[in-house]
């Protein structure tokens, strides 16, 4: 009785689990959301990844390439560098970005490997943080041009969300050594509805609950399947309001402006964009430290303040 019908033949098969009990949710133009009733996972349809391009033209990752140090670690990335699985052994991350967590992950004496479809984002990661042994390709390409590397640890931080194909999965079960694991981290689909934003297709391609990511990890033949909550971090929550009064208190001139900067010598344009970003900090804290401290209250009184994310860590059978 959930079969879904968007024409007179056509029918829309779970992406996690191949499994035909799929109910729709929810529209967004051209996307439509479905559940599936088997591993309970969400997806967005068509499922198909925007590619290289779309991320290309995204302001903040711009500014991200151009001043890597400038850009926080996730809360999840955080917590992993907290409890530290298999510390000093050898760890590849998928979706590396500028590489601000490997720099943090070799401090912490792993011996660390990167890839990342963005080779702006490599090239920013060599210069920025001196690490040698990144590449900008697919983990399908890695593996190819290195068949013989294993890994203890393989991590991929807010990258399944963006997937049109778990095949990777397989990929990374080959990569790692007997016993190894893979970390990853996602948005948590019960989070608050307002830190939904910017989780949209087809940027975002699903969405995960505590269950269907467990189901997914389980289907793919990893074993000792832990799923945690990631809580809101408060530094990170009020810049949230920057994004929610966009247009009428808040303009990204900061960004704006280091943009500019980029024919400055690297380190006045350091110096400039450390400036520029104390003062946003001075501007965004006396703007909205009340509100974000009431609201934060709430989260926390509401038991809304563990749903941004999930954290989960499994082992290769
Ligand atoms: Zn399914």
């Amino acid at each position: 009785m959930f079969r879904v019908f968007l024409g007179p033949m056509e029918e829309i098969s779970c992406v996690a689990c191949g499994g035909d009990f799929t109910i729709e949710k929810e529209r967004r133009e051209a996307h439509r959301l479905y559940e599936c009733r088997v591993c309970k996972v969400q997806f967005w349809w068509p499922f198909k990844n925007p590619g290289t391009g779309f991320y290309g033209e995204v302001p903040a990752l711009a500014a991200r390439n151009l001043d890597p140090h400038s850009h926080p670690l996730f809360p999840s990335q955080r917590r992993f560098l907290k409890t530290a699985p298999k510390r000093g052994g050898t760890l590849l991350d998928l979706g590396m970005g500028t590489g601000n967590f490997l720099a943090e992950a070799q401090k912490r004496g792993y011996r660390v490997t990167g890839c990342d479809f963005d080779g702006a984002a490599v090239a920013a990661a060599k210069s920025a943080f001196n690490l040698t042994d990144v590449h900008a390709c697919s983990v399908e390409e890695f593996l190819k041009q290195n068949p013989a590397r294993r890994f203890d640890v393989i991590t991929m931080f807010e990258v399944i969300e963006h997937l049109d194909d778990f095949a990777i999965f397989d990929t990374i079960r080959l990569l790692l050594a007997p016993g190894g694991i893979v970390v990853l981290s996602t948005p948590n689909r019960r989070r608050w509805t307002p830190f939904m934003r910017g989780d949209d297709p087809p940027r975002h391609l699903t969405r995960w609950n505590e269950e269907s990511l467990k189901n997914f990890l389980e289907r793919k033949g990893f074993s000792d399947i832990k799923v945690k909550f990631v809580p809101v971090v408060f530094n990170r929550f009020i810049m949230r309001f920057s994004e929610w009064t966009a247009g009428w208190l808040s303009f990204g001139l900061a960004r704006k402006a280091e943009l500019s900067l980029t024919q400055t010598p690297r380190a006045r344009r350091a110096a400039a964009g450390g400036t520029l970003r104390l003062l946003s900090k001075i501007k965004l804290y006396g703007l909205f430290f009340i509100p974000a401290c009431i609201l934060y209250s709430y989260l926390w009184l509401t038991g809304r303040r563990n749903c941004t994310a999930l954290y989960a860590v499994a082992k290769r059978i």
